[in-house]
């Protein structure tokens, strides 16, 4: 058997991800791999950024401020909205409220792509609310094998962040406010 799409070249994936964002507003997601990306990264809430960023490791500016990085998992889910795959941000920190502690049990289940996920948050308390998946539901599975392929062929997870070096992160209006107020922050290389 042959899959039609292979044959329209459908299987060529997207070439950076965006990020799934978890708000008061319950986000529609299906799950269909564990399989992820880990990394730390910093809140960054100057407008010209106002996103979650790699931390660059040291000479970290933000690391050097005092701002604690958060180790995360990041997972690729079907953003139901969009019928698009995105990137969702897992913090590995725990507690009954996180959620991480309330996905792994649903992640362990075989069943998981026959169920959908409201996900929301009030600040840091997470709500993850599942349903069996509508029998009229649009499982996008040529959009996730697109992404498989791409995935695959090295697409990684971290796209779905801006891209900014040690020294572009200094020079973001409120990083460097605080750097010159603190001082003795070096540049990289200096
Ligand atoms: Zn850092």
């Amino acid at each position: 058997m042959v899959d039609i799409l292979d044959a329209f070249g459908a299987a060529s994936g997207p070439e950076r991800l965006e990020l799934v964002r978890i708000g008061a507003t319950a986000t529609m997601v299906q799950f269909f791999t564990r399989d992820g990306d880990r990394g730390r990264f910093h809140w960054e809430e100057d407008p010209t950024v106002s996103s979650y960023v790699l931390c660059p490791g040291i000479p970290c500016p933000l690391c050097f401020v005092h701002e604690a990085p958060t180790d995360a998992h990041l997972l690729p889910v079907l953003a139901v909205e969009r019928k698009a795959v995105g990137v969702l941000m897992v913090s590995l920190a725990r507690g009954p409220a996180s959620l991480g502690a309330q996905l792994i049990p649903h992640l362990r289940d075989e069943g998981i792509q026959d169920k959908l996920f409201l996900l929301s948050r009030e600040r840091a308390k997470y709500s993850v609310e599942v349903h069996p998946l509508g029998e009229r539901a649009d499982r996008c599975l040529g959009t996730i094998k697109a992404f498989t392929t791409a995935r695959d062929a090295g697409l990684s997870l971290l796209t779905a962040f801006p891209n900014l070096s040690a020294q572009e992160l200094a020079d973001v209006p409120r990083v460097r406010a605080k750097l010159d107020a603190l001082g003795g922050w070096t540049p990289p290389g200096a």
